[in-house]
């Protein structure tokens, strides 16, 4: 039996998101934090009591995480929705609003995936030169094609920068559908965030994640939004979507964010380090960035990707996205030695 004729034609088109593990010394192709926002606060966890506690469903309202979380972010708890992870909340997103789904290119790949995945149609609009917006572009689409949803990751995955305000603006004013402005990496840039805009804006969306500040394997994500949208998507979220121990982990570390503020930091002084460092070797063009990764343009990328790995260094290729392209995360100052100095040598 062919099982691949069982499928729907979306799906077999589609290829899974490369998330494999490649055996590596320093491992700086995922944007992670190189700091767990959670050593040391064992205690602080409760493990004992809520190993015991597991033979429970978790709360499905994540009730204290979210309460917790509105209190960081300056919003109430019934503009904020848990997710697992932010991409769940991508998933439900289009699950509700459908397509056409519109976004630059190249962005976060699970807009583009996830919209296939779900038969929903999709539409790239190329950055310009800048890696900024094309507004023109974007203005003419959504009057020509009415899209839905429109994702801007600001700061942008894979290109770091953000958006221009102005810009991103515009898009929402003009847009009939929801847009939602991915924050993911929010916390490494100097910008304003765009979540005190949510009660002007009724169909703006933000969405943020514990992934990028320390607690990627924990699965923890938010969407801010007015209550509208709130309850909509509610509708299609799994109901126990984060589990017990994840919740109690998440609201340690919101409990005692001096380490995660130590931590980010760092990474942005570290960020700027590599980014200098990088600028100086002949045949690297680093990128400016607001996030906790440099995007770069490397004469023969796929040799240099290569190369790395054969000492042990993991990065980024990037060349689906932008040609001789590469992403390298910030690590801990002994990795981003590391790496520069695997750099340096290939070259
Ligand atoms: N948005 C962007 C822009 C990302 O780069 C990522 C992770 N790579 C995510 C969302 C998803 O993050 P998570 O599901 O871990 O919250």
């Amino acid at each position: 039996m062919d099982i691949k004729k069982l499928v729907k034609p979306d799906i077999r088109s589609l290829r899974a998101y490369q998330a494999e593990e490649i055996p590596c010394r320093v491992k700086l192709d995922a944007n992670e934090s190189p700091y767990s926002a959670v050593s040391g606060q064992r205690s602080a966890i409760g493990f004992k009591k809520n190993l015991q506690a597991l033979n429970r469903y978790p709360d499905p309202q994540a009730a204290s995480l979210r309460k917790l979380m509105a209190k960081e972010l300056k919003v109430k708890p019934q503009n904020i929705l848990h997710g697992n992870g932010s991409d769940e909340l991508i998933y439900n997103l289009i699950t509700v609003f459908g397509g056409p789904v519109l976004y630059p290119v190249p962005t976060f790949s699970m807009y583009g995936i996830i919209s296939q995945a779900l038969g929903e149609r999709k539409i790239g609009i190329p950055l310009d030169n800048e890696f900024d917006l094309d507004t023109d572009a974007f203005v003419k689409t959504i009057k020509r094609r009415s899209p839905k949803l429109i994702f801007l990751s600001s700061p942008n995955n894979p290109t770091g920068n953000c958006f221009s305000e102005d810009r991103i603006l515009k898009i929402i004013r003009q847009s009939k559908g929801v847009v939602i402005v991915d924050e993911a990496y929010q916390p490494f840039s100097d910008r304003k965030s765009f979540i005190p805009l949510i009660q002007k804006y009724k169909n703006l969306v933000v969405l943020r994640t514990l992934s990028k500040i320390g607690l990627a394997g924990l699965r923890v994500g938010f969407m801010i939004a007015g209550a509208d949208i709130i309850n909509e998507v509610n509708k299609v979220r799994l109901p126990f979507n984060i589990n017990s121990l994840s919740q109690k982990v998440a609201e340690a570390a919101l409990q005692n964010k001096k380490q995660m503020r130590t931590d980010i930091r760092l990474i942005i002084s570290e960020r700027k380090r590599l980014f200098k460092e990088m600028g100086r070797m002949d045949g690297i063009r680093p990128y400016p960035s607001d996030a906790n990764f440099i995007f770069f343009k490397a004469e023969n990328g796929d040799r240099i990707y290569g190369d790395l790995l054969k000492k042990g260094v993991l990065i980024r290729n990037m060349k689906g996205a932008a040609d001789s392209c590469l992403r390298v995360t910030v690590g801990t100052p002994a990795e981003n030695e590391a790496f520069l100095k695997a750099l340096e040598q290939i070259l």
